[in-house]
């Protein structure tokens, strides 16, 4: 065993099918007395069953969360908290909604309570990204992370198949990268390992049928997985790629992940062979990760093609430059010909060889 260092950071998880109603004790175990729920337009009717649920101790809704946490919404949100004497927010939904609730609590400190209804993972990171004049500033700061995070596969029974396919491979590249982070040890190995195995068992099945509660909570427990390595450990090129293709060409999130990262995977094949054999063995396709990423997503009605989620090709110059400009640190150098070859692949949607 070589050596190693691993900083646990802690939250409380309760998981389960239904464990939507241990809210309240929730609440109170937080101290908490009046709770902003925060939520996108398109989950007012989750929202308001949570304020439901709190009954006295909900203070009101804010429904204005959008992707990417625009300055002017996290402003809203915040003197909205404040104007209603807040000493608390409840994020139900997915990135976007959490990432609310960390731009109010980066500022005031109030504690977030989550309840992720995708399988990003952001609830599980101190992580925070907030988008001004077109820029979206990232940085790290533990005020944010959720101190406590329920996670209820019933909540995700009505997320899209689509989305759910792709939030579900988008967990799944916080696992793969995490596995051959700088920065990575034993512990975030085994969860990432268990992480992708949860998450590639579920996703065919949810796809079979979306209302499959087993199948729901294998994918659920799986994001909290693969989001507990990405708030744990270092990134590397495929998320470097996917945060120049979604900010740079304002494309969708988890479907960028999705098409970009059995290319990713391939890129780096050679100089971890160790991690991918590990990353095909967890996913059913021993030999070959890169190419069995690309099967599952191709398999399961994903996009694979950045030219069918709004990529121009005119662009892909610009893209390569962008992310060859300040690299992440990644297990083979970040070569400007390779990389340009990696997102031409990409583009048209190529399976890894
Ligand atoms: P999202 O939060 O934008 O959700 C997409 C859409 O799906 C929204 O309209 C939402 O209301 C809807 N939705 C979510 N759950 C639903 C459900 N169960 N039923 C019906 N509709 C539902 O998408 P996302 O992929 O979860 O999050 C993406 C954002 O999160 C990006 O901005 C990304 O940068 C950020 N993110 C941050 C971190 C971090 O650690 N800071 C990690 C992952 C993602």
């Amino acid at each position: 065993m070589d050596a190693f260092v691993y900083t646990g950071i802690a939250s409380r998880v309760v998981f389960g099918a239904g464990s939507l109603q241990h809210l309240e004790r929730e609440i109170e175990l937080l101290g908490a007395r009046r709770a902003l729920v925060l939520c996108t337009p398109g989950q007012r009717d989750q929202a308001e069953r949570v304020a439901a649920i709190i009954g006295d101790r909900a203070a009101g809704i804010f429904d204005q969360a959008v992707m990417h946490v625009p300055i002017e919404s996290a402003r809203e949100a915040r003197a909205e908290a404040q104007r209603m004497g807040a000493d608390c927010a409840i994020a139900i939904g997915g990135g976007s909604t959490t990432g609310l609730g960390k731009a109010i609590a980066l500022d005031s400190g109030l504690p977030i309570l989550a309840i992720p209804t995708t399988y990003a993972g952001s609830e599980m990171t101190p992580i925070y990204g907030i988008t001004e004049a077109g820029l979206k500033k990232t940085g790290k700061d533990l005020r944010v992370l959720p101190r406590t995070v329920i996670y209820d596969p019933e909540l995700t029974i009505g997320l899209p198949v689509g989305l759910s396919i792709t939030s579900g491979l988008n967990a799944m590249a916080h696992a793969a990268e995490g596995l051959y982070a700088q920065d990575t040890n034993p512990i975030m190995g085994l969860l990432a390992e268990e992480g992708l195995r949860a998450m590639s068992r579920a996703l065919p099945a949810l796809k079979a049928d979306p209302a499959d509660l087993s199948a729901r909570s294998d994918a659920l427990y799986g994001a909290w997985l693969c989001g507990t390595v990405l708030g744990n450990v270092g990134m590397a090129l495929h998320h470097k790629l996917c945060h120049t293709l979604g900010g740079s060409f304002n494309l969708p999130h988890a479907e960028v992940h999705t098409v970009v990262l059995p290319h990713a995977m391939a890129y780096n094949t050679r100089a971890v062979p160790d991690v991918m054999a590990r990353i095909g063995r967890a996913i059913g396709s021993p030999d070959d990760a890169a190419g069995g990423l690309f099967d599952l997503a191709q398999s399961q009605g994903a996009p694979v093609a950045l030219r069918d989620i709004g990529m121009q090709e005119a662009d892909l110059d610009r893209a390569a430059d962008i992310a060859v400009g300040n690299p992440y640190w990644n297990p083979r150098p970040i070569e400007r010909t390779a990389l340009r070859q990696l997102l031409q692949d990409a583009w048209e949607g190529k399976r890894p060889k």
